[in-house]
């Protein structure tokens, strides 16, 4: 039985979905101005491990993610560099996904663009105006907290002291606004922004609608799991539930669940502290996306975790090892022996450890030290020899049953190096010339099943890695 600690009520609670065995998770996505961070890939991992075990338990998994594609610093950037936002925010979506699929997150069922979905915000704020829980100042729509009593509920904030300046993102000073713990829904538009006519007038939404409006149409009004960032319960979760709730009169989530920060010497990561490794500062240093990603996962993520280079040099040996393993327990020629008692014990032991440390609010680094107890024991059985194909079978399967949530053991088939293609490619030129096309189609099915995409060019024969 899963656990899972949730914001909302302070408590470890078991996991029981409103619709099993359908589960619907929301989780707040990037916003697309520049390159993520890898404190930021903490949080998206984080709902990749948890939507994973969610489907190892059992459940279907209906799993939504928002893009924040129109924004203050968007729209600043986007006017900096003369392009349209869609120009701009397209860029910058297409460097994050292929840093997500590199990291080996799977995609969620839904990715929803904000500007997108500008109709749903407007008929949300309609609905909310018509209950009352709105004002309009100089042209911009606003929530009105008073009128929303169990606002607080989720973050325990103090309202009474510090609410303004609590979060970047919390407009201060620059709307009109009666009271300062108010909140923007629909801002007026302004001179150079890109705007939108709508029946609230020219303008733009605030931030938090967009996640009221987006998760409610894909996943109705309310759903299982909203996760996030822990710097998200306030303002942004807070301002949700007020928006989703006063409108629908319905609970909106069940289980709120955050991702803590990763810290660099004791400071968050952050954009503006300057104090950040994006992926791709990792990957040039010569680091392997799979090494990233086991050691953010390492932590269960209701722990802060220290990122230091060190930490990661230790992550690329344990998942060298752990691809070592495979391979090895994979090309191993099985010998004579049946099944054996041993590996029965090992397996039934290995698993059982791993889930309870996973239903256990995802400990991923207990359910971690049972992956590496199973691998060693295992070691120690190859090393005695005369594995049956039995035992060698029941083993890799436990490998890939661990891997369906974590995803860092690597594949079984070695990637062939370029000067390995080079050569094949050679090859097939030859094979051509002399018309031996048997030969050349071979190698180009051969280079095909690896994933090498060829292309003939008037200077020759190039190719790439799919
Ligand atoms: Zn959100």
């Amino acid at each position: 039985m899963l656990k899972l600690y949730n914001t909302l009520t302070r408590t470890v609670e078991e996991f029981h979905p409103l619709n099993p065995p359908q589960v619907r998770m929301y989780v707040c996505g990037p916003t697309v101005y520049d390159f993520a961070h890898i404190g930021n890939f903490r949080t998206f991992l984080f709902s990749d491990l948890l939507r994973r075990y969610i489907k190892y338990s059992g459940y279907e998994i209906r799993h939504v993610m928002n893009i924040t594609d129109v924004d203050d610093k968007i729209i600043q950037r986007s006017v900096e560099q003369g392009l349209s936002l869609r120009d701009f925010t397209d860029r910058y979506l297409e460097h994050f996904f292929k840093d997500f699929d590199d990291l080996g997150a799977e995609r969620p069922e839904e990715v929803l663009r904000a500007t997108d979905h500008i109709p749903e915000m407007v008929e949300l704020i309609g609905r909310l105006a018509e209950k009352g829980h709105t004002y309009e100042a100089n042209g911009s729509t606003y929530f009105r907290i008073a009128t929303f009593p169990q606002y607080g509920r989720l973050s325990k904030v103090n309202l009474e002291g510090n609410v303004a300046g609590a979060s970047e993102r919390v407009d201060a000073d620059e709307y009109t606004k009666e009271d300062a713990r108010d909140f923007v829904l629909w801002k007026a538009a302004r001179e150079g922004e890109p705007s939108w006519s709508t029946r609230l007038g020219d303008g733009r939404p605030g931030w938090h609608i967009e996640c009221s409006a987006m998760s409610m149409k894909a996943l109705g009004e309310s759903f299982d799991l909203h996760l996030g960032g822990i710097d998200l319960v306030f303002p942004h979760h807070e301002n949700e539930i007020a928006q989703s709730e006063g409108a629908s009169g319905a609970p909106f989530v069940r289980y709120w669940v955050h991702a803590e920060f990763l810290m660099v010497n004791g400071e968050k990561m952050s954009k503006s502290k300057g104090n950040f490794y994006t992926y791709r500062d990792l990957i040039e240093k010569g680091y392997q996306p799979r090494a990233i990603r086991y050691l953010l996962l390492s932590a269960p993520h209701h722990k802060q975790l220290n990122f230091t280079l060190e930490g990661l040099q230790g992550a690329e040996s344990t998942i060298a090892r752990l691809n070592d393993f495979r391979r090895r327990l994979a090309e191993l020629v099985p010998g004579a022996g049946g099944s054996s008692d041993e590996v029965t014990r090992l397996v039934k032991e290995a698993v059982g450890r791993f889930e309870t440390a996973m239903d256990d609010d995802l400990n991923t680094a207990e359910a971690l030290g049972a992956i590496h107890d199973f691998v060693r024991e295992t070691n120690t059985l190859l090393a005695q020899g005369g594995m049956g194909e039995d035992d060698q079978q029941r083993l890799l399967h436990t490998v890939e049953r661990f891997d369906q949530v974590f995803n860092i053991f690597g594949p079984v088939e070695q990637e062939l190096l370029d000067s390995e293609i080079q050569t094949l490619i050679d090859e097939r030129q030859e094979a051509r010339k002399s018309r031996n096309f048997a030969r050349s189609d071979e190698i180009r099915d051969l280079l095909a099943a690896k994933g090498i995409i060829l292309e003939d060019t008037r200077d020759g024969v190039r190719w790439r890695r799919k």
